[in-house]
């Protein structure tokens, strides 16, 4: 199946408070201690994330850094809407308002269902460069037959379709100032990403702040699921969510890509979606570190400029968004 004409969706953006990064830096340095034993924040020039071990596509995450959410769990529960196959590239650029630049596209998403003839997790990280040559260290996450262990697959380059929902983070891919989060033993209930994001949604209330980027987990393990097949009955509660998804004790190290936002900006966001590949054949939706005393996390991150909402679903529900 073709992936929707892009031209044909519906796109909306809004401008992200854009707070310096010494700002962040500040906020998250006192914080993050209400959650984790040890917490170092700093702002450094972004290592090159192509190299190990971080295995992205692109160097940095500077220029015109930028968050995008497609679709939405609405399109996957109750029932799929098979239709729902979106072209990265062609999103990518769009949002970037078609300026012909090179780009890096992360974040977490459904995986391209055609392609492996399955419903997935997709790992989504791609360098498109100026002359639309597409560069892929994206991957893919299913179950095996018997659900048992999760499968994780490279996806090749020509493959740049995302399926149902996806949540993006935008930029040129060029080195630059970034946020480096570092913490410790987890002491407190919240997942690394929740207490960056709640720690900043806090500060800024009713401003809001989006980060993307990629993060580590250096040591211990992580609940994350990986989707089942598609199902062949509607879902409809919590507890049929649940047993259709498939929850994992996955080992570091896992590379995670995606974004974080505040609040939903009147745009019925998700407020943070990332998911982990990894060099050992591990991968999927991560939820929280089961390893409190040994959990060890480097994040780095940029601050989004704008947020853009693509294909938004018309008739909603909160239902399926941990
Ligand atoms: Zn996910």
């Amino acid at each position: 199946m073709a992936s929707i004409d892009t031209t044909i969706l519906a796109f909306e953006e809004k401008p992200l408070h854009t707070p310096s990064l010494e700002e962040i830096r500040n906020v998250l340095a006192t914080s993050l201690t209400s959650n984790f034993g040890h917490v170092n924040v700093e702002v450094v020039d972004c290592p090159n994330l192509m190299e190990e071990p971080f295995h992205l596509a692109g160097r940095g995450l500077n220029g015109s850094p930028t968050l995008v959410e497609l679709g939405g769990p609405p399109y996957l529960l109750p029932n799929v809407d098979y239709t729902k196959l979106y072209d990265l590239v062609s999103i990518s650029q769009r949002a970037l308002n078609d300026t012909k630049t090179e780009f890096l596209a992360i974040g977490a998403g459904a995986g391209p269902y055609p392609l492996v003839n399955s419903n997935c997790e997709g790992m989504f990280n791609l360098k498109v460069q100026a002359n639309g040559h597409v560069i892929s260290e994206s991957h893919l996450a299913r179950v095996t037959p018997d659900r048992k262990k999760p499968i994780l697959e490279k996806i090749p380059s020509n493959e740049t379709r995302c399926a149902l929902l996806g949540n993006i983070f935008l930029s040129e891919g060029k080195p630059g100032k970034v946020l480096k989060v570092s913490c410790k033993k987890r002491t407190g209930p919240k997942d690394f990403i929740a207490s960056i994001r709640t720690a900043l949604e806090q500060h800024y209330t009713n401003r809001t702040v989006g980060l993307g980027g990629v993060f580590l987990l250096k040591n211990g393990k992580a609940k994350q699921h990986v989707m089942s097949p598609f199902s062949e009955t509607p879902i409809h509660t919590e507890d049929e969510l649940n047993s259709w998804l498939n929850f994992f004790d996955m080992s570091a190290k896992l590379i995670a890509v995606g974004t974080l936002v505040t609040n939903e900006c009147d745009l019925d966001l998700r407020l943070q979606h990332f998911h982990s590949f990894s060099r050992h054949g591990e991968g999927g939706h991560y939820h929280i570190d089961t390893t409190p005393d040994v959990v060890e996390y480097e994040g780095y991150f940029n601050v989004g400029e704008k947020i853009v909402r693509v294909d938004k679903p018309i008739n909603t529900h909160k239902f399926g968004r941990d």
